[in-house]
């Protein structure tokens, strides 16, 4: 299949050359050439694929695969998975040949502070997140000067502005399918014939935590799903830093320092 191109938008790349980082301007490169560009010649092994192996997870780790099956992929293993999920993880793993997929857990004396009941997702799920999902994610891309999401344009909220390529500090970070559409992900998927996530015929068709997902009806917003019912659409590794974590968590932190 013809695999889907960077548009004009995104000649805006404020992580080009003139940052010194080699990153080529990719306006109207195929989304495999930019991902082979990135992999092999501006971060070999310095680049980390993060997959939530969710309904979409597979075309990105696909593209990868086909580019490099060593290439770092960080899993987030929140201790609130779908049990599907972790299956689904291992079906795909082994299908592709992915020989390096970091499954990373949330800091064990943490999480016990933090969330001893397991309910915090309940009370308090921003803090929940930034214990299961923001900070294991910082620890897990230490060292890494780069890395890929999955987020779509067509996702919407805060997504639907998103560039091919962003600055997060000293950090670059690749929306590699900011431009694909729900049914270019479809169509590359049956063409591929890849795996698809076992809950997604059950009607969930963005899948996170098993307590912060529903599924949802033909026609409606897949990501209204997540967090459903909470003033709550993205669980913070997009959009916090840990310099900026909410007063209740930068109170946990204390408290584990000083524990
Ligand atoms: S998605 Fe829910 S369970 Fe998962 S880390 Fe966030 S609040 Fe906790």
């Amino acid at each position: 299949m013809s695999l889907v191109s960077t548009e004009k938008a995104d000649t805006a790349n404020p992580a080009g050359p003139q940052h010194g980082t080699g990153l080529a301007n990719y306006a109207g490169w195929s989304t495999q050439d930019v991902l082979r560009d990135l992999l092999c010649r501006v971060f070999p092994r310095r680049i980390a694929l993060v997959s939530s192996f969710g309904t979409e997870s597979a075309v990105l780790l696909h593209l990868v695969s086909e580019i490099d099956r060593a290439a770092p992929v960080i899993f987030l293993d929140t201790g609130k998975l779908f049990a599907e999920t972790l299956r689904y993880r291992d079906a795909l793993v082994g299908r592709l040949g992915l020989q390096d997929v970091r499954s990373v857990r949330p800091n064990e004396r943490a999480l016990a502070l933090a969330d001893p009941a397991g309910t915090l997702w309940e009370s308090d799920p921003d803090v929940c997140c930034w214990q299961r999902k923001v900070e294991p994610l910082d620890e897990a891309l230490a060292g890494f000067p780069a890395w890929i999401t999955g987020r779509k344009r067509f996702q919407g909220g805060l997504r639907a502005v998103l560039p091919l390529i962003e600055r997060e500090g000293d950090r670059v970070k690749v929306n590699a399918l900011a431009p694909w559409s729900a049914e270019q992900l479809r169509r590359y998927i049956d063409e591929h014939d890849l795996p698809r996530h076992p809950l997604e015929a059950q009607g969930y068709r963005s899948i996170g935590c098993a307590p912060c997902t529903r599924p949802t009806a033909p026609g409606q917003d897949p990501r209204d799903g997540r967090w459903a019912g909470r003033n709550k659409t993205e669980c913070g590794i997009h959009t916090a830093q840990p310099s900026s974590a909410p007063p209740s968590v930068a109170a946990l932190i204390q408290t584990r320092n000083f524990a």
